[in-house]
């Protein structure tokens, strides 16, 4: 045999073996009927249930899954053999990882790592990943020789913006070495033992089921997925022990290259396992390797940049300057002008700069002055919001809000680094220039901190723009325009999705209003957003279109030929799995739950978000199932085929109490309800259904008087 296979399946046996008595033991211990179950997730445990179809929920349900495992280790002199108890090794590494969970506790809370990820994160990374905001996930894994190889390679993921996932030492290797870490730095530290390994495999795995619409049991289908569609890659820094190669193979069965510091000599196999001794190469070839480009801007600022630092949070002890709206005046507006109006790249700073005193509150109005052939005052909104993102992407820096309602801090770091107005300009300049060449071709920037003239110019140019936009956002509704867009960006990870967008339907993940599904068609004419003229109005009700249908079965190859702008019963929109909220119906109220993806308690239907989610996406249709953004939930084409938001019967209260002025107007507008989100039961008055009926009963809600929904 080869080193190689023998170290295989050397280690797949010893996980065997470790995974039968840590099963045995459980069931000694807690009985065969104790129940077992990672958090917040509907996939059960995810590798089995996606390998093979079987939902384990207790502890009796192992010994059969430890009789699959092992049958997947033949022994047998082959590679394609041995990657197959590779996932043998990811098979026991799971049920080990399950068993720490048994009896409900967190047993990460004391860890360094965070463990199971759960199923809302990954669908939050859905659209990130799409855009290749996030181009790619690294795993690292073991103990560095020199922790500061590790740190730098780390470090160089974090900048391009690389989701990575940490095990084993490098954990303190690279928190030593100063990286910040947490989801909002895209570094997760999952744990210390090698079997924790497979946080970051279920992540793929659930990917799959989430988006992909793999059915549980499609082995094939589930590799054939991951390997194609899940851009991960694995980097192992140390000596390699039979059981780190055996989980290798695991990772190169999913498709995932890995990457080791040791000189495998002539055990390498070219394009899935490779040697890079030399640290300063390991990025580049990994990236080489599963063909991930990164798009990287260098500017002339004095912190680092990349979409990596946007979660960052900079607390008030940490802070050295601030501008808050409602401290001191402050807004940011970009605003259309004439071509020979605008001096391209001028930067004018008014009043002081951010000085050494700190911490220090400031007065400050951004004005972005833009001129070109192809640009439009639709676009102005949509440039203006990405002024959050670009200074969040600002190492040190922190930004929240729109408009002349916002919050930026610098912290003292970024001071110290150098961090002045100047750098907030640079950054809008490069990242605009950047991102809307096609309709931007010049651009000038005016900072001002003197407050009198902060209000000045916020009274008389901004808020008049400000105004002038939510009247023509008011104005526009589905009749009032004469196309709608596609958007297919998800398609990367849920093939046959296509979002339909509207002036009343945004697509489902937030991210893509009706204005910017038209900016993104001007800026890329091939690219995700096409238009639909909207003619041949075959069902006004539900809204159906033949144009709408044939450009979505054009969209989807095919897989989708017929869906309806406003109904959740009749062909509702496909969902791909990274919706904000999930809306399903309850049929006893006669009327639909809506449950974010925040919420994480039970829904009067007896399914948590997860649960309610895991039976739509992947872009199919589910009648009686539809996953929509935050801002549908008020629109007036709301399910306005089955009645419109007056079904809206139980929401989340956060949800609620976010959404409640608009859909209160939408409510007693349409219908004449008065505060009508009173009406709407939530988990603080009752999650199960007797109770929320009874609610409902009590308050008269108009859901119990309309035609049965279904
Ligand atoms: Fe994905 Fe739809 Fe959002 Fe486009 S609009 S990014 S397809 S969820
Ligand atoms: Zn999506």
């Amino acid at each position: 045999m080869s080193i190689l296979t023998d170290l295989i399946y050397a280690g797949s046996n010893a996980v065997a073996g470790l995974t039968e008595g840590a099963v045995n033991e459980a069931i000694a211990k807690h009985g065969g009927d104790a129940k077992i179950a990672f958090p917040d997730t509907a996939y059960f445990l995810p590798t089995i249930y996606a390998a093979t179809g079987v939902k384990v929920t207790k502890l009796s349900d192992l010994p059969a899954c430890v009789g699959v495992l092992k049958s997947l280790i033949s022994n047998k002199e082959d590679l394609g053999e041995a990657l197959n108890a590779g996932l043998a090794t990811a098979v026991g590494a799971e049920i080990i990882e399950a068993l720490k969970y048994v009896g409900g506790g967190n047993p990460y809370e004391n860890e360094a790592g965070i463990g199971f990820v759960p199923d809302p994160i990954i669908r939050s990374l859905g659209v990130p990943l799409v855009t290749g905001d996030i181009p790619g996930v690294a795993v690292v894994l073991g103990k560095a020789e020199n922790a500061q190889d590790v740190v730098s390679v780390v470090k160089d993921y974090q900048s391009k913006g690389l989701l990575t996932f940490l095990v084993g030492d490098v954990i303190e290797q690279v928190a030593e070495g100063g990286v910040k870490m947490g989801l909002e730095f895209r570094v997760i530290p999952l744990g210390h033992d090698v079997t924790a390994v497979i946080h970051v495999v279920t992540v793929a795995i659930r990917a799959a089921l989430i988006f992909g619409n793999i059915q549980p049991g499609d082995l094939a289908g589930l590799l054939a997925y991951t390997k194609a569609r899940v851009p991960a890659f694995v980097n192992t820094f140390g000596a390699l022990n039979e059981v780190v190669v055996s989980a290798g193979a695991g990772a190169i069965a999913l498709g995932f290259p890995v990457i080791v510091d040791v000189d495998l000599g002539e055990n390498q196999v070219g394009g899935a396992l490779e040697s890079v001794t030399d640290h300063a190469e390991t990025v580049k070839r990994s990236l080489e390797l599963r063909s991930i480009k990164v798009k990287v801007k260098e500017l002339p600022i004095h912190v680092a940049f990349a979409s990596a630092f946007e979660g960052e949070i900079i607390r008030r002890a940490e802070m050295h300057a601030e501008i808050a709206s409602e401290v001191k005046p402050a807004f940011e507006l970009v605003v259309m002008k004439g071509l020979d109006e605008v001096e391209d790249h001028k930067i004018t700073i008014i009043g002081e700069d951010i000085g050494a005193d700190a911490p220090v509150s400031m007065a400050l109005g951004t004005i972005v002055e833009v001129a070109g052939k192809k640009m439009q005052t639709d676009f102005e909104p949509v440039i203006e919001r990405k002024i959050h993102h670009w200074f969040n992407y600002m190492e040190g820096v922190m930004h929240t809000g729109q408009r002349n309602l916002i919050r930026v801090r610098v912290s003292k770091e970024a001071y110290a680094k150098g961090v002045r107005l100047r750098d907030f300009a640079e950054v809008i300049y490069g990242m605009l220039m950047e991102e809307f060449s096609s309709v931007v071709d010049k651009c000038q920037i005016t900072m001002i901190t003197v407050p009198e003239k902060v209000t000045e110019q916020l009274n008389a140019l901004a808020m008049p723009r400000y105004s002038a936009r939510d009247e023509r956002l008011l104005s526009m509704n589905d009749e009032s325009v004469d196309k709608f867009y596609t958007c297919i960006l998800c398609q990367s990870f849920a093939p046959s999705h296509c979002c339909v967008v509207t002036p009343e339907r945004l697509g489902l993940c937030g991210a893509v209003s009706w204005l910017d599904a038209k900016a993104t068609k001007e800026l890329t004419p091939t690219g995700p957003c096409q238009p639909i003229e909207k003619t041949g109005c075959i069902d006004e009700r539900l809204g159906v279109y033949k144009t709408v249908n044939e450009t979505v079965g054009e969209a989807t190859h095919g897989a989708v030929t017929s869906v309806t702008l406003y109904s959740i019963m009749t062909d509702p929109m496909t969902s791909c799995g990274c919706f904000e909220c999930i809306c399903g119906i309850m049929p006893e109220a006669n009327g639909v739950v809506v449950v974010n993806r925040e919420y994480k308690g039970m829904t009067p239907t007896g399914m948590t978000f997860g649960e309610l989610a895991s039976m739509t996406g992947g872009g199919v249709q589910t009648p009686g199932f539809m996953g929509h953004g935050r801002h549908f939930i008020a629109s007036k084409k709301f399910i306005s085929a089955e009645g419109g938001v007056q079904r809206i019967v139980w929401m989340p209260k956060e949800l609620k109490d976010d959404v409640a002025k608009k859909l209160n107007k939408t409510a007693k507008e349409l219908y004449g309800i008065e505060n009508f989100t009173d009406m709407i039961c939530d988990e603080t008055i009752a999650t199960e259904s007797e109770a929320v009926l009874k609610f409902l009963e009590e308050k008269g809600h108009p859901a119990l008087g309309l035609d049965p929904i279904m």
